[in-house]
C-alpha cells in the first residue's frame, strides 16, 4: 500500500494480484461473467487492506485446551454500496466479512444541475465501521454525497471509501469534501473525458457488470 503525494487521504493498493486482476478488468475483451467475478475478487483483496485498521477488542474464551483472552472486532461492520455498480464490489467484501451488515444508497445525476440526487437510502441504524464501495471515483460527486449521508450516522474515523479506479478530478472533489475519510483504490488514472468517463479507466462499470452495454 502506498500513500499518494497529491492526495494524502488516498491509499493506492499495489499488491501484484490486485494489479493483475485490474488489468483483466480493464480489458474490453473481458466478458461480463468474468468481469463480475474479477471485480468481486479484487474487492476481497482490497478489503484485506481496508479492514487492516478496524478496531479490536478482546474477550475471554475457552479453547478445547485452555482459557485465553482473544481478539475480536470491536464494532459491527457495514458495507454500503452506491447503486448499482457498488453491488459487485459488495459481493466480494461480504465473502470476506460474512457478519457485515449491508446498506444501499442510490444516486442519479440531475441532467440540469449535474448534481447527485438521492433516490434510495437503506442503512442500518447503528452501522459501526462503514466501508463505502463504488468501483469508479469519477467526478467524485456521488461518493462525496454518499459520504455526507453516512456522516449523519457515523464518525468520519469509522468511514472508508473503496474504489477500483479513481480519477484525479474525483479524488480532488472527495478529498476537499471529506479530507478525514481515507480512500482505498487499485489505481489513480489519468483524467476524465468530456462525458466524465475515466481515461484509461475500464468503461461503464455498471454496464459491464450487468451486461447492459
Ligand atoms: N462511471 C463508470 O462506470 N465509468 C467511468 O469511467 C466513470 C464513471
Amino acid at each position: 500500500m502506498s500513500q499518494c503525494r497529491d492526495f494524502p487521504s488516498l491509499k493506492l493498493i499495489s499488491h501484484p494480484l490486485v494489479q493483475h486482476k485490474l488489468t483483466l478488468i480493464r480489458d474490453r475483451a473481458t466478458p461480463p461473467i468474468l468481469f463480475r467475478q474479477l471485480v468481486k475478487e479484487t474487492a476481497m483483496l482490497l478489503g484485506y487492506e481496508v479492514t487492516r485498521s478496524l478496531p479490536l477488542t478482546s474477550q475471554p474464551i475457552e479453547t478445547p485446551m485452555a482459557a485465553m483472552t482473544a481478539p475480536l472486532l470491536a464494532q459491527p461492520v457495514t458495507i454500503v454500496s452506491i447503486l448499482r455498480a457498488g453491488l459487485a464490489m459488495a459481493e466480494g467484501l461480504r465473502e470476506l466479512i460474512p457478519s457485515a451488515r449491508e446498506g444501499h444508497i442510490g444516486l442519479y445525476r440531475d441532467p440540469e444541475t449535474k448534481q447527485p440526487q438521492e433516490y434510495f437510502r437503506k442503512l442500518p441504524r447503528e452501522p459501526g465501521c462503514v466501508i463505502l464501495v463504488d468501483p469508479m471515483l469519477a467526478t467524485g460527486g456521488s461518493a462525496a454525497r454518499a459520504a455526507a449521508i453516512l456522516r449523519q450516522q457515523a464518525e468520519p474515523e469509522a468511514l472508508r471509501l473503496v474504489t477500483l479506479v479513481a480519477a484525479p478530478e474525483g479524488m480532488e472533489v472527495f478529498a476537499r469534501a471529506h479530507p478525514d475519510i481515507p480512500v482505498y483504490s487499485a489505481a489513480l488514472d489519468d483524467h476524465l473525458d468530456d462525458n466524465a468517463y475515466i481515461i484509461p479507466g475500464l468503461g461503464d462499470a455498471g454496464d459491464r457488470i450487468f451486461g447492459t452495454l
